[in-house]
């Protein structure tokens, strides 16, 4: 048995499991302390990463029907795949259903107006978890590969 509370490293307790912006979630050793002046960790560096267990939504999958789930990769980007898809570690390919989708963002109505034009902006979020403020007569022409309508962006922090 190991003490999954006890950092590895040092032996000290390890801090509660905090969030990433991307929904990522990690533990770090209680000796980590955040030096604001060098912009470095001091003390134990030591991280834990926990597994996020896969969400399963409220979705059938298109090929075989069975439910869908959410997933995130390492990266921070989020799809839906098939509960039945898996990975065949030794043979590196890939079991059962091959159903994925990738999430490329969402957007959110606001109530707030563009400051250029007027109409109603929308709050983009990334995949990667970035916001975004953004008209909503903004679009892409995929023909011609240039933006349409409003270009007014604003960068949230
Ligand atoms: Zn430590
Ligand atoms: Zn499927
Ligand atoms: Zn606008």
């Amino acid at each position: 048995m190991t003490d999954d509370t006890i950092c590895p490293k040092c032996g000290a307790a390890l801090a509660e499991v905090s969030e990433t912006p991307t929904g990522r979630k990690l533990q770090r050793c209680s000796k980590n302390i955040w030096n604001k002046e060098t912009r470095k960790s001091d003390g134990c560096d030591y991280v834990k990463w926990l597994e996020v267990p896969p969400q399963t939504l409220d979705e059938k999958c298109p090929k075989c029907g069975s439910a869908l789930v959410l997933a995130v990769t390492r990266f921070g980007k989020k799809m839906k795949k098939c509960s039945q898809g898996g990975w065949d570690k030794v043979a590196k390919k890939a079991t059962g259903c091959d159903y994925v989708e990738w999430i490329n963002g969402t957007t959110e109505n606001l109530e707030e107006k563009c400051p250029e034009c007027g109409k109603p902006l929308v709050l983009f979020t990334t995949s990667s978890g970035k916001r975004m403020k953004k008209c909503s007569t903004a679009g892409w022409d995929r023909a011609t590969k240039t933006a349409t309508g409003c270009t007014y962006v604003e960068w949230l922090k």
